[in-house]
């Protein structure tokens, strides 16, 4: 099993494409082929644990993992750091109709399903490629993937990790999750500045050679923990092979049977990894692609032409307000038959002009696969009001977004398969959003108020690392100017 790059043909270890994160070129890492379940294999993984099923999957992509160095890594991510023990329950809120929670991770969102376990991956690729250097994580965030990120690598030996955010641009709330987190090997820094000066910031300092050096002479390295890296979309092939081995097991399905999956979509990581699921051999029938109002995506599956030249507009599903979907670039490899030079000059069309158009024989693939829709804030709120009075449950933003698209297509089209719908956070990461929805006052107090209110109409706890904030105490107090971000990274790795 090899990985190549989508926009150059090569041949690396997966090891070699999570310690690299991104190819030379450019490109993303993908498997050059894709492993495949064999006959009755899903009927097997029904009968064991989340962990176990990880463990057999990941092993068909990571070959040259050994089977210690793999049981490691999915016990570090899976024991202990999920509630429940369930890392990615699914609930069936009318007949046909599941919900995948993946939020139930320390962060009360999808992406720990992935940096719950990129740490260990990651540790043990750079044992494999360059034993005993620490590697440093470096990341701007505009708010959870900077806290999931600190969750994942806090305290893991091999790494440190340094995590700036704009001092003005985060929610009270994600402030305080941050600047709150424990570990030895943890720095958090306030920007004085946008995201986009902390994003900036962090750019240079990957390209600043001065800095390499002087990680060098430490024997540390930076890498990152962007939802680029192989190592962060091949957890997330996992629950959507769980989920259909859970209903299997509950005998909602039976073996063979076909499924859809509904995804809320922002860089493509998350409805990709279902993708890859199915080309494993998982009864994928559609993907339901749901964006909000920066419908780049729907825009794209309906016409083939990928425009970013628009306006970009802020939602109340945050995580999914973004124009350039990198991960798309991964699928367009895998729909034109692994053509690299087709996809590394559409990329170059797209860096030059802010567009490009697919040809028609990898449009008409596309549209046979994936059904896009969106909604605005409106409609968000509607849906979960909706979810709320008739199945008496309580879905996000970012969740109610992908319920939305969804009933649409089902309206459209008339099929009825049973849906896998990804639940990407808990309700209470955007209380204010889904209190105002269900009819409370979302706006009126501070965030740990909205979340009892909310607790209180809706009749369901409050997640407990959220719960816990309160009493928690702010360790990490730093601002600097994008200036002195280096300064700051020098201070801490010194
Ligand atoms: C990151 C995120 C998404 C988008 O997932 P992609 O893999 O980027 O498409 C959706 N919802 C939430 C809550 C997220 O954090």
């Amino acid at each position: 099993m090899f990985f190549t790059s989508t926009r150059k043909n090569c041949e690396i270890t997966a090891s070699a494409a999570i310690a690299k994160g991104i190819s030379d070129d450019g490109g993303l890492f993908v498997p050059s082929a894709f492993p495949r379940l064999f006959p009755g294999e899903l009927e097997a993984l029904a009968k064991l644990s989340y962990k176990e099923r990880a463990f057999r999957i990941l092993q068909k992509f990571l070959t040259d993992y050994s089977a210690d160095e793999l049981k490691y890594c999915v016990e570090g991510a899976y024991e202990g750091r999920f509630d429940n023990n369930d890392p990615a329950p699914l609930q069936e809120i009318a007949p046909g109709m599941n919900i995948l929670e993946l939020w139930h991770g320390p962060t009360c969102a999808f992406k720990d399903m992935a940096l719950q376990i990129l740490p260990y991956l990651l540790t043990v690729a750079t044992r494999k490629n360059c034993p005993g250097r620490t590697t440093v994580i470096l990341v701007a965030t505009s708010g959870d993937t900077g806290k999931a990120a600190l969750e994942g690598f806090a305290d893991v030996p091999g790494t440190r990790i340094v995590v700036f955010f704009p001092g003005d641009g985060v929610s009270d709330m994600q402030k305080l999750q941050m600047t709150t987190q424990k570990g030895a090997n943890v720095a958090v820094c306030a920007i004085e500045g946008n995201f986009d000066d902390a994003q900036t910031g962090v750019k240079n300092i990957f390209a600043d050679k001065k800095i390499a050096e002087y990680l060098e002479a430490r024997n540390m390295e930076f890498s990152s923990a962007n939802s680029i890296n192989f190592g962060r979309l091949a957890p997330q092939i996992i629950y959507y092979i769980s989920s259909y081995c859970d209903l299997l097991k509950n005998g909602k399905i039976a073996a063979g049977d076909a499924v859809n999956v509904a995804v809320p979509t922002g860089n493509f990581g998350n409805i990709l990894a279902a993708y890859y699921a199915k080309q494993m051999g998982l009864p994928v029938k559609r993907f339901i692609c749901a964006s909000n109002r920066n419908n780049i995506l729907s825009d794209f599956i309906a016409t083939g032409i990928y425009d970013r030249n628009r306006e970009f507009y802020t939602t109340d599903s945050p995580s999914m307000d973004i124009l350039i979907s990198s991960n798309l670039e991964r699928l367009l490899y895998h729909l034109a038959d692994g053509d690299c030079e087709l996809v590394a000059s559409l990329m170059q069309e797209l860096k030059e002009n802010g567009k490009y158009r697919i040809p028609d024989s990898i449009f008409g693939k596309l549209k046979q696969e994936f059904y896009g829709g969106f909604c605005d804030d409106e409609e968000t709120r509607r849906t979960i009001k909706c979810c709320f009075d008739k199945y008496n449950y309580l879905c996000d933003t970012h969740t109610a977004v992908a319920v939305n698209v969804y009933q649409r297509y089902v309206k459209d089209n008339g099929d009825t398969t049973p849906v896998i719908i990804a639940s990407t956070a808990s309700p209470y990461k955007f209380a204010p959003a889904v209190l105002s929805a269900i009819g409370g006052n979302g706006m009126e107090s501070d965030g740990f108020t909205v979340m009892e209110k909310l607790s209180e109409a809706s009749g369901t706890p409050i997640p407990a690392p959220l719960a816990a904030l309160r009493e928690s105490t702010v360790l990490h107090k730093n601002s600097v100017s994008k200036e002195a971000m280096g300064e700051f990274i020098k201070s801490v790795l010194a």
